[in-house]
């Protein structure tokens, strides 16, 4: 189970980097994070993410109900929860309107994943969800079908929603889609961009594949060596 106060601690500090970095305006985005199978913590409604207190993190059950003595939760907290219940993977869920993406999804067009290696090892494929209203079970229904394959999605006319194991991969899949976004349109006003052939493609993955081995085969070692230490 993961700490309460660690969690406030961590929606607070990614609340501010969201903030910072342009990526909502006003009171605009949430990030929750599950606590255990049955709570998760999630952002307070009508507060900035620059200026949230740990205090005042919501705690919910799995049905929506609050479990904290006071707050309200996000309003989006029937898509927060839906994803929790498709992907018992996901572990943090982080929701914005960065400028650049949210330009892709208020035009109907979906981001590509061919022009840049972060985006095809990271992202994979990032649909566009059609349009529901914000806030409201219709939404987090929109994103059913989308869920089992995918951890970035663009929200038609609203924004992007990004899953992850933690709050700092979900955060970081929120810079992620918003950085290519910005890279393929300046990309695309200098002219025609170059995509990644097939082939490129499948070795970036094999590279990424093949250092994922060595990392964990190394890890092994140093465990085992350490271990003989003692
Ligand atoms: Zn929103």
């Amino acid at each position: 189970m993961m700490n309460k106060q660690q969690a406030a601690r961590e929606l607070v500090e990614i609340g501010k980097r969201l903030y910072a970095k342009g990526m909502v305006a006003a009171n605009d985005g949430n990030i929750s994070i599950r606590l255990d199978e049955r709570q998760i913590l999630i952002t307070p409604s009508g507060v900035s993410k620059g200026f949230m207190k740990a205090e005042e993190m919501v705690r919910l059950d799995s049905e929506g109900r609050v479990l904290s003595r006071f707050g309200q939760p996000s309003s989006e907290v029937y898509m927060h929860l839906e994803i929790y219940k498709n992907r018992t993977d996901i572990n943090s869920i982080c929701h914005a309107h960065p400028p650049y993406a949210t330009a892709f999804a208020a035009t109907g067009k979906t981001m590509r994943t061919d022009l840049l290696s972060e985006v095809a090892i990271a992202l994979g494929e990032i649909p566009l969800v059609k349009f529901a209203v914000p806030g409201t079970p219709a939404l987090a229904a929109a994103l059913i079908p989308y869920l089992k394959e995918h951890v970035a999605l663009l929200l038609a006319n609203h924004g992007v929603v990004t899953l992850g194991e933690s709050a700092l991969q979900a955060y970081y899949r929120m810079e992620t889609v918003e950085h290519a976004a910005k890279i393929q349109y300046l990309a695309q006003s200098l002219g025609q961009p170059l995509a990644l052939s097939r082939q490129q493609l499948e070795q970036i993955k094999r590279a990424e594949k093949e250092k994922l081995i060595e990392d964990i085969t190394r890890d092994i070692l140093e465990n085992l060596n350490s271990g003989k230490d003692e």
